[in-house]
C-alpha cells in the first residue's frame, strides 16, 4: 500500500484566473513549483482564485498570473482591479514573491493599451506600461533567452503589446529575442519579491533555478531563517549526501550577505530540466551559454 507523504511545511498559492489566463502551458510552472517542493517534504496546496472572489493576502504565501490573448484579458482586467488590488498590493508590500506572466505581467503594470478598444487599468505593481501600436504591428513571437543573476532564463514570448519600464527594475537583459518592447533589451520587470516577465514555455519547468528562488523567497518570508537542509525532509531524488556534496564544492563562492541570503533547499536532480534549458540556449544559437548552463548546474 502506498505510504501517505507527510510534509514538514506548507506553502499556498493563490492561482489567479486559472481558467481564463493559462497560455502556453502557464498551468504547467504550478506543477513544476508542486513537484519541486514535494520532493523536498514540502506541501504546495494551490487555491484558484477566479472573477469575483476576493483575495485575502494572509491566506497565500505565493501568487501566480498566467497570460491571455486580448479577449480573455478585458474581462479579468476590471476583476482584478475590483476585487483583488488592494490584496495584491498588500501581499507584495509585504514581500509576498509573485509570478505575473505576459498578460498578467501587463495587469500588473499601470494600464495595456489594447491594438482595438479600450485601456486596460493594471494596478500599477509594476512601474510599467503597456500599449499595442496596432493591428498591423508585428508581434514578438519566439523563443527567448536573458541574463538573470549571472544565469540564463529561457522561455517562449508572444505579445503584441510593448512594455516600457518607469522606475522599475527589469528582471534581465535580453540575450536573443524582443523581450519587454524589442527596442531596448530589457524583458520583465521587479519589484520587491514580485516578477512580472513576457516568458512562457511554460518558463519554470525549464528554468529550475527560477522555480526554487521563488520556493526560497515563499520559504524565508513564512518560516524565516531557520530554514536549513536538516529540517527540510531528505526526498529527494540524491539524498542529502548529493546536498551536502553541494554545498562543500559551493564554499569557496562569496557568500551573500544575510539580508539576501534564501534559505538552503535541498538540491535536485535536474539533469533533464538543463538539457531542455540547453536545448533553448542552442537553438537561439547562443552555443558557449548552453555550455556554461550544462557545466554550472551538471549534476
Ligand atoms: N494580450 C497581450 C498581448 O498580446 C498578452 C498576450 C499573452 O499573454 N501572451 O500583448
Amino acid at each position: 500500500m502506498a505510504e501517505k507523504q507527510t510534509y514538514s511545511q506548507t506553502i499556498t498559492l493563490g492561482h489567479l484566473y486559472p481558467d481564463q489566463l493559462n497560455l502556453y502551458g502557464d498551468r504547467g510552472n504550478i506543477l513544476t513549483l508542486r513537484r519541486r517542493c514535494q520532493l523536498r517534504g514540502i506541501e504546495l496546496r494551490v487555491v484558484g482564485l477566479g472573477v469575483g472572489d476576493a483575495l485575502a493576502p494572509d491566506e497565500y504565501d505565493m501568487l501566480f498570473i498566467g497570460g491571455g490573448q486580448d479577449k480573455e484579458q478585458a474581462p479579468v482586467a476590471q476583476d482584478l482591479y475590483d476585487s483583488k488590488g488592494i490584496g495584491i498590493w498588500a501581499a507584495v508590500e509585504d514581500d509576498m514573491p509573485v509570478l505575473a506572466v505576459c498578460g498578467g505581467f501587463q495587469l500588473l503594470a499601470h494600464y495595456y493599451r489594447p491594438a482595438e478598444g479600450p485601456d486596460m487599468r493594471g494596478l500599477g505593481v509594476f512601474d510599467a506600461w503597456t500599449e499595442h501600436k496596432g493591428p498591423q504591428t508585428t508581434r514578438c513571437i519566439g523563443d527567448i533567452a536573458l541574463r538573470w543573476n549571472n544565469q540564463t532564463l529561457v522561455g517562449f514570448e508572444n505579445h503584441g503589446g510593448r512594455t516600457y519600464l518607469g522606475t522599475a527594475k527589469p528582471l534581465g537583459k535580453v540575450l536573443k529575442g524582443f523581450g519587454n518592447n524589442a527596442e531596448d533589451q530589457t524583458e520583465g520587470a521587479i519589484y520587491r519579491n514580485a516578477y512580472g516577465t513576457y516568458l512562457h514555455g511554460s518558463l519554470l519547468p525549464k528554468n529550475p533555478h527560477f522555480a526554487d528562488h521563488l520556493i526560497a523567497l515563499a520559504l524565508q518570508r513564512k518560516y524565516g531563517q531557520e530554514q536549513t537542509l536538516e529540517q527540510v525532509a531528505p526526498l529527494v531524488l540524491n539524498g542529502a549526501n548529493h546536498a551536502q556534496a553541494v554545498l562543500e564544492k559551493s564554499s569557496s563562492y562569496i557568500e551573500p550577505t544575510q539580508a539576501e541570503l534564501p534559505p538552503l533547499l535541498i538540491p535536485l536532480d535536474d539533469t533533464l530540466e538543463w538539457e531542455a534549458h540547453a536545448s533553448i540556449l542552442e537553438r537561439l544559437g547562443l552555443h558557449s551559454e548552453a555550455a556554461k548552463a550544462l557545466r554550472t548546474h551538471k549534476g
